[in-house]
């Protein structure tokens, strides 16, 4: 399955099919390029040769699985909507909230192709029903917001947006919503709270957006990359588009991947589903630099546990990194190397997660914080003896189905797998073992 050494997008795009492409100089395409390149031939043909409901058969058929990291099958979420048509206010919102760290998979694309993601939005819209969409846009991303509401502006201008599109009696309008900055807005209910002018807490489900979403409309929310796949499904087809994934892979076409940390080439690619995480680290980002090596590594984004080098002939696809014990993630993968600590580490992270908790639900408004003067201590070798279980208590009491949302969850999963596989460096920060005295054991405020 390898594809040898690649350290440019151009040189992968010679070996597999891709269904979008991106720069490496990072210059925008903007409508006469992406029309040369068979742009919006893929919306000509779902409103001239689809039903409605064939493009989400078409979508679910092929097997795409939402790509902000949860992996939900899109056509599943698709075919919730109500199919009562006197609900006929719909909404589609794009996900474009990314704040995951170390992933910044959804700018690339929403910097180059920003007709990709809009052709995708129109044709989901369609499939939808939806007559208006917003991209909810992390506020940050400046550039991504300039060029995206400049393709808007030309694909109004083009017919490809507003009324009656190319000719078909559709309707779509489509705005940018830039947000103001917070993790949480990128929980989907979090995100309906924040466009409708709200706090960005999230809401309890069910019910799901589906059923009940913004301004209490049926709605449906994506991923950026999830919805840019869908030009191509249509374009080429299901078995096409089946056919882009690895053997071994249950998940189908393509992913935007990357590496970062002390790796030689950091970057994003996109590859077939199934390549190993192996082929990632070292035969896209080249390995470690000279003088490190691998300790740990995470799949994708903080939110997803800690993995070990023997762990690296995993394929990427969600069951191929579930069997070694964590989920994929946003596929951003990040390589630790030996002169990290792990408690130093895990102490910043959750630094990160105590902040962006909104306070909604007590085991992360409350948890999360205490989990960091755990960590605290222990970094300045002043823990105190049964902090680790303690630790282990707030993993098991933040984790799945404790929280209103996958916030607490996704912040202890790093945590429990860490002293998983690193108890020696969590144990050794307890002051006792460090070499001073045990402080008394005290209650540890929150
Ligand atoms: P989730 O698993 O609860 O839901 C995923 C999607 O599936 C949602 O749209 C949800 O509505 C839908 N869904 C799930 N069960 C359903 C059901 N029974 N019926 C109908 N729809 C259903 O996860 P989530 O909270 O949406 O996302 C968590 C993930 O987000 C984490 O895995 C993390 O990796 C990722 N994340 C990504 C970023 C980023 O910047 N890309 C940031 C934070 C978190």
């Amino acid at each position: 399955t390898s594809f040898g050494p690649l350290n440019s997008i151009a040189k992968a795009e010679e070996t597999h099919p891709l269904t979008w492409r991106l720069r490496e100089d990072g210059a925008p395409i903007w409508l006469e390029e992406y029309r040369s390149k068979n742009g919006y031939q893929a919306l000509a043909k779902a409103l001239r040769d689809f039903a409605t409901d064939d493009i989400v058969e078409q979508v679910k058929a092929a097997g795409l699985k939402g790509r902000g990291g949860a992996g939900f099958p899109t056509g599943v979420k698709w075919s919730l909507m109500p199919k009562d048509e006197s609900l006929n206010i719909r909404y589609l919102l794009c996900n474009a909230d990314e704040m995951e760290p170390n992933t910044w998979k959804d700018r690339m694309i929403m910097e180059q192709q920003p007709h990709l993601l809009i052709e995708g939005m129109i044709i989901s819209a369609r499939a939808l029903k939806a007559y208006r969409g917003y991209i909810f846009l992390r506020g940050e991303y400046v550039d991504a917001a300039r060029n995206l509401r400049q393709a808007i502006e030309e694909a109004k201008a083009a017919g490809l947006l507003g009324n009656n599109i190319l000719g078909s009696g559709f309707d779509f309008e489509l705005f940018v919503h830039t947000g103001a900055g917070r993790y949480i807005c990128g929980e989907e209910t979090a995100l309906i709270n924040s466009l409708e002018g709200r706090r960005a807490n999230p809401r309890a489900k069910p019910p799901f957006p589906a059923a009940v979403g913004v301004w209490g409309k049926p709605t449906c929310v994506n991923n950026v990359e999830t919805l840019s796949n869908v030009p191509a499904i249509i374009q080429h087809g299901v078995e096409w588009y089946q056919g882009l994934c690895l053997p071994g892979s249950e998940d189908h076409g393509t992913k935007l991947m990357g590496f970062s940390g002390k790796v030689k080439n950091p970057g994003i690619w996109e590859l077939p589903l199934g390549i190993t995480a192996r082929e990632l680290l070292e035969d896209y980002a080249g390995g470690l630099k000279d003088g490190f090596t691998l300790k740990a590594w995470q799949p994708g984004g903080a939110g997803t546990g800690f993995l070990l080098p023997e762990h690296l002939d995993a394929q990427m696809y969600s069951g191929g990194i579930g069997k070694v014990g964590t989920r994929m993630g946003t596929a951003l993968a990040m390589a630790v190397d030996h002169t990290v600590s792990m408690v130093s580490l895990l102490r910043n992270m959750e630094e990160f997660f105590a902040r962006e908790s909104c306070g909604w639900c007590t085991p992360c408004r409350d948890a999360l914080p205490w989990s960091v003067k755990v960590l605290r201590a222990l970094e300045h070798g002043e823990g105190q003896e049964g902090d680790l279980e303690l630790l282990e208590t707030i993993v098991r009491n933040a984790g799945p189905g404790k929280t209103f949302c996958a916030h607490a969850p996704g912040a202890v999963e790093p945590l429990g797998s860490a002293l998983k596989y690193f108890r020696d460096e969590f144990q050794a920060g307890i002051a006792s073992v460090a070499g001073a005295p045990a402080a008394a054991p005290q209650a540890l405020g929150v």
